[in-house]
């Protein structure tokens, strides 16, 4: 039977890793949502529109669309915005210092999630984000909310940005996690917060096998 499986969470706790690994494992879709609000945040940032100009946004949805290809050579699914590879662009910190004001709109949110909803349709997919058990796919078979230490998430983000050549202090990435998960965990459509039926599981002391084994377990179980 093909599942829906929801991967919640904190930012940078590797949702990303773990879904990704899963969802290869199993031969399932993966999509990051969190992908399409960088992706969104990008083209209002580069078409200099407001994010409080509703209008301007409204019309930006209209314009906008997103996909993810495969790229045969790494394996990874990057993101394309107007069929454009915007991936590199939308993992940079002026990006991560800005989605989070992006994705608490309600009109991009319903239209994130109703995309979000048709990809996921034919299930066999792995979804990671930050309300796919809670809206996006309130009835996803497995549902996982992750967590970890802020200290070590900000590491593996540091280290993932300096890998693409961006060097960045830790502790402006410490107040960037933390102010996007209050800003993420505290507005009013649809917040992050753990569905009543997701386990929790805590990647602070286990390694990434373990995060993708715990995941198996549950699709299995
Ligand atoms: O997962 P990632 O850290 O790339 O997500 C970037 C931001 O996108 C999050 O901090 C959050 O503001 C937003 N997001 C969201 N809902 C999702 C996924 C991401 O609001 N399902």
């Amino acid at each position: 039977k093909q599942l829906v499986i929801a991967i919640d969470g904190y930012s940078s706790c590797g949702k990303s890793t773990t879904a990704k690994a899963v969802a290869a494992l199993l031969h399932y879709a993966y999509v990051d949502t969190g992908a399409m609000y960088r992706g969104v945040t990008l083209y209002l940032l580069e078409q200099g529109i407001a994010f409080d100009d509703l209008p301007g946004i409204e019309q930006a949805l209209r314009d906008i669309s997103i996909s993810f290809r495969r790229n045969r050579r790494t394996g990874r699914n990057e993101l394309f915005l107007n069929g454009v590879n915007r991936e590199d662009d939308i993992r940079q910190m002026r990006i991560s210092n800005s989605v989070s004001e992006v994705s608490v709109i309600p009109m991009v949110r319903h239209a994130m999630v109703a995309q979000q909803q048709r990809m996921g349709r034919k299930r066999g997919v792995v979804m990671d984000g930050r309300d796919i058990g809670t809206t996006v796919f309130p009835d996803a078979e497995v549902k996982i909310f992750m967590t970890a230490e802020v200290e070590l998430r900000a590491k593996r983000r540091q280290d993932e940005l300096a890998e693409k050549g961006e060097i960045v202090p830790l502790d402006d990435i410490i107040e960037n996690l933390r102010k996007r998960d209050h800003l993420d965990s505290t507005r009013a459509e649809s917040p992050l917060r753990r569905a009543p039926d997701a386990v929790l599981l805590d990647t602070t002391h286990i390694t990434i096998s373990e995060q993708v084994d715990f995941v198996l377990d549950r699709v299995s179980s």
